[in-house]
C-alpha cells in the first residue's frame, strides 16, 4: 500500500530541520560541556532508545541524547547545536509524540533537574518545565489551589502542556497561564502572556518558532481543598474509563474536527478493533491506537494513514493529527496525504470523463 512506499522511501530518522551535519562523537561533545562549565549538568549518551521515553513505547534511538539540568546548560546546548547545524528536539514526557523506528537524527533533549522544581505564591504556581502536571495538579490541590483538576488526569510535562495547549474536560491550560518563559533559538529568554503563544486546539506558536518551554506561571484560585480532591479523582477515574486500560497509547491520535468526534467517524468507516503489526485502532475508543507489543512507528503511520483516507472518502473530512510526528513521520505522512489527493483528483478526472461514477 502507499504507505509503506513513503515510510520506505522516508529518510530514515531525519528532522525536517536537520542539517546534513551529524553530532560528533558523544566524548567530543563532554569535552566541550567541560570546557563551557556545564558539562556537570549535562547527561549526555549516544544512540539512547527513545521507546522507554514514550507513551506509546515505540521509537528508535537518539543521535545525541541529552538530559539538560539547568537554564545555562540549555543555553549552552543551543547554541552549541546552531553552530554546528544540527537539529534539537525537546522531548517532555512523550505522551503526545510518534518517534521514528529509525530514530532521530540530531540531538534530544530532555529538560530535569532545575526544571523539575514549583514553587505557590499566592494564588500562583511557577512551575518548571519538567514538572509532571498531574503531581502538581495533586500539590495545588492539597494546598487549596483550584484549576488544574481536569489536566490532571493524564501523563503531561508542564512544557509539553504548554506547548500543545492541552485540554480536557473544557479547560485548556493556556486558560490558566499568567506568564510562559520561552528559550528563543538565538539563545535569549522571552516571557510572554498566554495570548503572546496563539494558543489555538492543541496548539501554541511554541514549536513553529523553535522556542524551548522553560517555565510557566500559572494562576489558580484559592478553595476547598477537599473538594479539589474529590473533584480531580472523580475526573482522573472518567479519563482513565474512556482510555484502554494498560495498552501503551499516546491518547487521542487526530484532533476532532469542529462539531464531530474522531472517534466517532473512524468507528463509523468500521476500522475500530483494526490492526497493523503490533499496533492497533483501540477497540474501547477509535481515537487512540495502541501498543499491543512490539509495534513499530510505521505500524501506527499505517493506521493512521488509512483512518484519515477511510474518513476522507466517506464523509470529505480530512482528519488531522493531533500526535506529533517526529524525523521522517511527518514528510511520510504528508506525501502520503499529497498521493491520497492526487488519486482523489485523478478518479474525479476520471468519473467525468465516463460521465459518472453512477453510469
Ligand atoms: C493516556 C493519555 C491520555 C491523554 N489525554 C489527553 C487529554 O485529555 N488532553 C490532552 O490535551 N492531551 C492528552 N494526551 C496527550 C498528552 O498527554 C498531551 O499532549 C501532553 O500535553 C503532552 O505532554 P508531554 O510532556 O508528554 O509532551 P511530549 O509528548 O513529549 O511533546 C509534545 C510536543 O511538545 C514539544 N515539547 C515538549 N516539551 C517541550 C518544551 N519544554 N519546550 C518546547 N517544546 C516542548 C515536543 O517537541 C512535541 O512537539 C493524552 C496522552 C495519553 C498517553
Amino acid at each position: 500500500m502507499s504507505a509503506d512506499r513513503h515510510l520506505e522511501t522516508s529518510k530514515p530518522g531525519a528532522s525536517p530541520s536537520a542539517s546534513a551535519s551529524s553530532p560528533p562523537s558523544v566524548d567530543r561533545w563532554r569535552e566541550w560541556a567541560d570546557a563551557a562549565g556545564c558539562g556537570d549538568r549535562l547527561e549526555l549518551e549516544a544512540d539512547r532508545s527513545l521507546a522507554a521515553s514514550t507513551t506509546l513505547r515505540i521509537g528508535g534511538a537518539a543521535e545525541l541524547y541529552a538530559g539538560v539540568h539547568d537554564v545555562e546548560a540549555l543555553r549552552w546546548l543551543a547554541s552549541r547545536c546552531r553552530e554546528l547545524e544540527i537539529a534539537v528536539c525537546t522531548l517532555g514526557q512523550g505522551a503526545n509524540v510518534l518517534v521514528p523506528d529509525e530514530g532521530l537524527a540530531g540531538v534530544v533533549q530532555r529538560l530535569r533537574g532545575e526544571f523539575r522544581r514549583f514553587e505557590i505564591d499566592g494564588d500562583r504556581v511557577r512551575a518548571g518545565a519538567a514538572v509532571l502536571v498531574p503531581q502538581l495538579a495533586k500539590q495545588t490541590v492539597r494546598e487549596g489551589l483550584l484549576g488544574l483538576e481536569p489536566l490532571g488526569g493524564f501523563p503531561a510535562s508542564v512544557g509539553g502542556a504548554v506547548t500543545m495547549n492541552a485540554g480536557c474536560y473544557g479547560t485548556e491550560i493556556s486558560e490558566l497561564i499568567e506568564e510562559v518563559v520561552l528559550l528563543l533559538p538565538g539563545g535569549e529568554t522571552l516571557r510572554q502572556s498566554a495570548s503572546e503563544l496563539e494558543p489555538g486546539y492543541r496548539r501554541t506558536n511554541v514549536g513553529r518558532r523553535g522556542a524551548v518551554v522553560i517555565e510557566a506561571t500559572l494562576r489558580l484560585r484559592r478553595g476547598d481543598a477537599e473538594h479539589g480532591a474529590r473533584r480531580l479523582a472523580e475526573l482522573n477515574e472518567k479519563r482513565w474509563s474512556s482510555l484502554p486500560a494498560g495498552k501503551p497509547s499516546a491518547g487521542s491520535i487526530f484532533k476532532n474536527p469542529p462539531g464531530d468526534s474522531a472517534g466517532r467517524l473512524i468507528e463509523a468507516v468500521g476500522l475500530k478493533g483494526r490492526r497493523e503489526g503490533g499496533a492497533a485502532i483501540s477497540d474501547e475508543h477509535a481515537n487512540v491506537i495502541v501498543n499491543l507489543g512490539g509495534a513499530r512507528a510505521g505500524d501506527v503511520l499505517r493506521l493512521m494513514i488509512m483512518a484519515r483516507d477511510a474518513v476522507l472518502r466517506s464523509v470529505g473530512i480530512r482528519l488531522q493529527p493531533e500526535i506529533v510526528l517526529l524525523g521522517g513521520l511527518r514528510e511520510a505522512w504528508r506525501a502520503a496525504e499529497a498521493e491520497e489527493t492526487n488519486g482523489t483528483e485523478s478518479r474525479r478526472r476520471e468519473e467525468r470523463a465516463t460521465g459518472g461514477a453512477c453510469t
